[in-house]
C-alpha cells in the first residue's frame, strides 16, 4: 500500500457483493474497510432472500395441512400468530448479522458504521471524517422506486412488510415482477384476500410465456386475486387504519397496501458529482468488464450496475473484483445460462432462454413441453399442476432453456443449470436416467415434441 492511503480498498455498501469484495480482498492480503450505514448483510439478509424465504416456508403449511387430510391426518385447531412468525424471522436475522460481522473481521476488515460519501476519485467520508483509499468500490444496490399515483405514500414497500405490527387480512399488491408475485404467495398463503395489480396483460415480463400463463392459472386455483390490465389510480386513509384504493374497476378497502413496482440505484447522498462515475439513461451506474467506473480509482458492482439484480451474481461480481485487484489474476463474470425462480406458490425455476427469446435469437427449436398432476396431488386432494419445457436448437440438439413450475421448482433447475452450463443436448438429458418417482424425472423422459 502506499502510505498516504489508509486502506488498499475501501467498499460503501455491506450488502451481499460489499461483504464478500471486502472479505476476499482482505484474505489476499488489501487493507480494507467496508462502511456501513444500516445492518450488515445488506438487502438479501435483512429485508430480501432470507426473510422472504423464511416466509414463504411459513405459508406453504397452510396448503400442507390440508394436503394432509388425502393421508389420513386430522389437523384439527390450526392456527397462525404473524407475531410469533415476524419475531421469530427477527431473532434468526439478528444471528446472521452476527455472522456477518465475524465474516468481516476474522480476515481484519474495518467496519465503520454510517453513511459513506464519496468527496473525491479517493476520498470517503462518514460523519465527520474523511478517509483516503487507492481503490474504491461502490455496493450500496438499489431501493424501491413508488409510482406517482396520489397517495403513494400509504403503501408500503418490501422493506417494510416483513415487519409489520399487524397482520393485514385485506392486502393490494402493486406489481408484476418477481416480489409482488411472491408475496402475494406468502400472503395468500398466510390466509390474507390478496388482490395482486398488474398493469400489463400478463405479469412476470421476461420469462418463458407458458410459465407465466401457467403460474397465472395456478396462483388463482390458490386463491390470489389476480387482476391484469389493471390500474391504481389513487390510495386514500379509510377508517381504522384501512386504505381505500381506487382501481381502474372500482374501488376497495384494504388494511394494507404493498408497492412492488421494481428498483433503482441507491445512490442518495453518494457524492458522484466529485467524481467523473457515469449513469446510464436508465440511471444505472456504467462500469467496464472489471467493475471499473468512468472514474479509474472507483469501481462498482451488485444490483446498481443494473442487469441480473441477484445476489449469487453480485457475489460471483465480488470474487471476480477481488481477483482481479488483489490477486494479480483478472477475472469477468460470466453472465451465461444464470438460474433464477421465483418463490411464488407453486414457484417458477428457470434457466438458460424463453421460448420467445431462443426465437428471436434467430434459433430453429423444438419444444418439449409437459403438464401433470404430481403423485403427492393424486391423494392429497390439491388440484395443483406441474408444468415442465425445455427448448432445443433444432439443428445442434442442445438445450438452450429449461422451465418449470411446480414444487421445488428452484432445486430443480439449479441442478439444470450445471447441465446447461456445461452445454448439454437433448440425446445427453434423454440418455440420463430419472430418479422415480420424482417430478424431475420428467426432464429426462419428455420424448415427443410439442405439435
Ligand atoms: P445490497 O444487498 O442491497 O447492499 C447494499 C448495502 O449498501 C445495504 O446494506 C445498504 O444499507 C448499504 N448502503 C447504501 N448506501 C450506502 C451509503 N451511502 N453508505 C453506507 N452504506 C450504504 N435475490 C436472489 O438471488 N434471490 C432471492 O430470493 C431474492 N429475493 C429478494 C427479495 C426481496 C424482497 C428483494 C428486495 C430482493 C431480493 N433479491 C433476491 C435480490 C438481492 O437481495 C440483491 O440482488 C442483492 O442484495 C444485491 O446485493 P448488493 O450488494 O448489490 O446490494
Ligand atoms: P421487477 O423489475 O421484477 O418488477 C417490477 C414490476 O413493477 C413489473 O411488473 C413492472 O411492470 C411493474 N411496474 C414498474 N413500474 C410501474 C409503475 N409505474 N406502475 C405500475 N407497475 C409498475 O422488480 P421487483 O421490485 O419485483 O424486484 C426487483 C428485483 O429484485 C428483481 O428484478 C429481481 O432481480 C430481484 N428479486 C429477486 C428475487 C428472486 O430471485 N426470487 C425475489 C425478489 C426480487 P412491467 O413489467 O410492465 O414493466
Amino acid at each position: 500500500m502506499t502510505q498516504h492511503f489508509d486502506y488498499d480498498l475501501m467498499v460503501i455498501g455491506a450488502g451481499s457483493g460489499g461483504v464478500r469484495a471486502a472479505r476476499k480482498s482482505a484474505e489476499m492480503g488489501a487493507r480494507v474497510a467496508v462502511v456501513e450505514e444500516a445492518a450488515l448483510g445488506g438487502t438479501c439478509v435483512n429485508v430480501g432472500c432470507i426473510p422472504k424465504k423464511l416466509y414463504v416456508y411459513a405459508s406453504e403449511y397452510a396448503a400442507a395441512w390440508r394436503e394432509a387430510e388425502g393421508f389420513g391426518w386430522r389437523a384439527e385447531g390450526v392456527s397462525f400468530d404473524w407475531e410469533t412468525l415476524r419475531d421469530n424471522k427477527t431473532k434468526e436475522i439478528a444471528r446472521l448479522n452476527a455472522i456477518y460481522g465475524r465474516l468481516l473481521e476474522a480476515p481484519g476488515v474495518e467496519i465503520i458504521e454510517g453513511h459513506g460519501r464519496l468527496t473525491g476519485a479517493q476520498t470517503v467520508a462518514v460523519g465527520d471524517k474523511t478517509y483516503r483509499a487507492e481503490k474504491i468500490l461502490l455496493a450500496t444496490g438499489t431501493w424501491p422506486a413508488l409510482p406517482d399515483i396520489p397517495g403513494i405514500e400509504l403503501a408500503l414497500t418490501s422493506n417494510e412488510i416483513f415487519d409489520l405490527p399487524r397482520f393485514p387480512e385485506r392486502l393490494l399488491i402493486i406489481g408484476g415482477g418477481y416480489i409482488a408475485t411472491e408475496f402475494a404467495s406468502i400472503f395468500s398463503g398466510l390466509g390474507a384476500n390478496v388482490v395482486q395489480s398488474y398493469r400489463g396483460d400478463l405479469f412476470l415480463r421476461g420469462f418463458d410465456h407458458d410459465v407465466r400463463q401457467f403460474l397465472a392459472e395456478e396462483m388463482r386455483k390458490a386463491g390470489v386475486d389476480l387482476r391484469f390490465n389493471h390500474h391504481v389510480t389513487a390510495l386514500e386513509s379509510g377508517a381504522s387504519g384501512s386504505i381505500t384504493a381506487h382501481l381502474s374497476d372500482g374501488e376497495a378497502v384494504f388494511d394494507a397496501v404493498l408497492c412492488a413496482t421494481g428498483r433503482r440505484p441507491n445512490i442518495r447522498q453518494l457524492g458522484l458529482e466529485h467524481t467523473a462515475v457515469s449513469l446510464s439513461d436508465s440511471g444505472y451506474l456504467v462500469v467496464n468488464e472489471h467493475f471499473q467506473t468512468a472514474e479509474p480509482s472507483i469501481y462498482a458492482l451488485g444490483d446498481m450496475t443494473g442487469g441480473w439484480e441477484l445476489t449469487p451474481v453480485a457475489i460471483g461480481e465480488a470474487m471476480a473484483f477481488s481477483q482481479t485487484q488483489f490477486a494479480g489474476n483478472p477475472q469477468s463474470m460470466d453472465y451465461g445460462c444464470i438460474p433464477t425462480a421465483v418463490f411464488s406458490q407453486p414457484p417458477i425455476g428457470t434457466v438458460g432462454l424463453t421460448e420467445e427469446a431462443a426465437e428471436a435469437a434467430g434459433h430453429h427449436i423444438t419444444v418439449y413441453q409437459s403438464t401433470f398432476r404430481p403423485l403427492k396431488h393424486t391423494v392429497s386432494g390439491s388440484e395443483e399442476r406441474t408444468m415442465m419445457k425445455l427448448i432445443v436448437d433444432a439443428n445442434t440438439d442442445r438445450v438452450l432453456g429449461a422451465h418449470m413450475v411446480g414444487t421445488d421448482a428452484g432445486e430443480i433447475c439449479q441442478g439444470l443449470g450445471i447441465a446447461l452450463k456445461m452445454g448439454a443436448t437433448k440425446a445427453d438429458f434423454d440418455r440420463t436416467v430419472g430418479i422415480h418417482p420424482t417430478a424431475a424425472e420428467e426432464f429426462v423422459t419428455m420424448r415427443t415434441p410439442r405439435s
